[in-house]
């Protein structure tokens, strides 16, 4: 099936209020122009040196995620542009995002990651590192950056049960911090969480944002 076609049939599989992020990493040019003809404005790369390389050529408007590792040396290069940042997995990292979007005058929305699946290689704060991270008020400084809501990733497994359990301590804990933190705050708003293979069961665990690759562009060839 031609992306186009794949694009719409996740599309109508989405309830309205989903935001749907294409994952165009690893994938040229063309099939992200392919997506952007039907309308589509939201991608995800997960490496910065990809991201920037795209974003130079591809249609301005396009509203860049980064949904990848964030090393602190590369904030540089994509926060200029970039539309959201889902894995900040350290507050040294949210700490020098913010330093560098003060530098440039820019507000840049980000998610804390989440580390919700039983993989050892996964990024993202344990759920009482995420606490501790709330509780000391350590991010209330931090005018530059806005926070918008958390993201994970489930195990990579089959075991559709253990999947659905992952998706639901996330959003247990999204609702909790919402409550305690941002209960006013409409902007924090967004919990990222589906990818292709996982993304039905994160709607049902209240998924705000999916992320999307192999689905609509087809397999990667690393
Ligand atoms: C690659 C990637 C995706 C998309 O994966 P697919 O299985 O191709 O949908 C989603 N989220 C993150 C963080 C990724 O690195």
């Amino acid at each position: 099936m031609s992306v186009t076609a794949n694009l719409n049939c996740i599309r109508q599989s989405l309830p309205k209020n989903v935001t749907l992020v294409a994952v165009s990493k690893f994938h040229p040019d063309e099939a992200i122009l392919e997506a952007y003809k039907t309308g589509h404005k939201t991608f995800g790369e997960s490496r910065v040196q990809e991201l920037v390389e795209k974003q130079k050529t591809l249609p301005k408007d396009i509203q860049w995620h980064l949904i990848g590792h964030l090393q602190t040396n590369k904030i540089r290069q994509i926060a200029p542009f970039v539309a959201l940042i889902h894995s900040v997995d350290s507050l040294r990292l949210l700490s020098e995002i913010n330093k560098e979007a003060e530098r440039i005058g820019r507000i840049i929305p980000c998610l804390l990651q989440l580390h919700i699946a039983k993989e050892e290689t996964k990024y993202g704060f344990s759920l009482e590192e995420c606490h501790e991270l709330f509780k000391s008020g350590a991010y209330i400084d931090f005018r530059s950056i806005k926070l918008k809501g958390l993201m994970g990733m489930a195990s990579l497994t089959d075991n559709a049960k253990q999947i659905h359990s992952e998706f639901r301590t996330l959003k247990h804990l999204f609702n909790e911090v919402k409550k305690i933190y941002f209960p006013s705050d409409t902007a924090f708003c967004e919990l990222s969480m589906g990818m292709s293979d996982d993304y039905p069961i994160a709607l049902e665990e209240g998924s705000t944002m999916v992320r999307i690759g192999s689905l609509i562009f087809g397999n990667r060839e690393y």
